[in-house]
């Protein structure tokens, strides 16, 4: 089983889906699962739009992607999306109509609940044991969304009390899991006053073979979690650079094999074909 991981995708909902199609036509791969680290960009409403987001929309419309092209449906899109038939599951970031979510979440029962209107993007309800079956195998993972926060702070950016209740039924049943994701890093790995508190004991009794989250504007790094047992993937941000193009470690692939798990980021030759003027045409 195969699955790809990007975050902060930030409006460009529909890039990751072609990034996958592309890596399955170009090394002949099925990928069965694509997981977001957060930040989707989800704001159906432009009003709704958050400041530091209005900012980016002014330089670039495809923060908006989310509006264009996941909420109504565009039969191009659908089309296309039908036929590579595959999901991608992302936890909530900073950057997101959470009004919007909370409307989502609190009508669906599932672990995880789709939020556009092809369904094919979910979105992990915090703390919640997730489990996905392809080939044979079972992988199971868990996403804790939005931000950690020190100053005790409840907007919606920030991680809320339902969310830290939920993480704690996970850890008293001590089910494990293969993957961790989250938009936030831990703590003690960042700069004082900074960073998500919530994921260290998570990482410590859960034992993920694998973190991954995005959000800080850190470059792309693997190292070993402070647990000795994750390795722990900060993401690099899915943005364009100044000459258009994908940064290395934007994107990462994850295979299971009769329970090993292996991974490693796409190369810089294939993030190459992807450049912000071209990608959507
Ligand atoms: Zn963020």
């Amino acid at each position: 089983m195969k699955i790809a991981i990007f975050a902060d995708i930030h409006g460009k909902i529909l890039l990751p889906f072609k990034m996958v199609d592309a890596y399955q036509k170009q090394y002949g791969e099925k990928i069965d699962l694509i997981l977001q680290c957060g930040d989707i960009g989800a704001f159906p409403n432009i009003e709704n739009l958050d400041k530091a987001t209005i900012k980016h929309a002014k330089r670039d419309e495809q923060e908006l992607g989310f509006s264009k092209q996941f909420l109504y449906i565009n039969r191009d899109i659908e089309q296309f999306l039908d036929k590579l038939d595959i999901d991608m599951v992302c936890v909530r970031g900073n950057h997101e109509d959470h009004d919007f979510l909370d409307e989502k979440e609190a009508k669906n029962t599932n672990s995880r609940y789709p939020i556009d209107c092809y369904h094919r993007v979910y979105v992990c309800k915090s703390g919640v044991f997730q489990t996905f079956y392809a080939d044979g195998e079972d992988f199971d993972f868990m996403g804790i969304g939005r931000i950690g926060d020190r100053k005790q702070r409840n907007d919606k950016r920030f991680i809320q009390d339902y969310e830290r209740r939920e993480i704690k039924r996970a850890l008293d049943q001590g089910q494990k899991i293969d993957i961790l994701i989250s938009h936030d890093i831990s703590s003690e790995m960042t700069s004082p006053g900074f960073g998500m508190d919530e994921l260290r004991p998570v990482l410590n009794q859960l034992k993920p073979f694998a973190h991954f989250f995005g959000h800080t504007g850190q470059p792309y790094k693997v190292e070993i979690d402070e647990n000795n047992q994750t390795f722990s993937v900060k993401i690099k941000e899915l943005e364009f650079d100044v000459s258009g193009n994908l940064p290395e470690g934007c994107m990462f692939i994850v295979d299971k094999v009769n329970g090993v798990i292996e991974g490693d980021p796409v190369s810089i030759d294939f993030l190459c074909q992807f450049n912000k003027h071209t990608w959507l045409l």
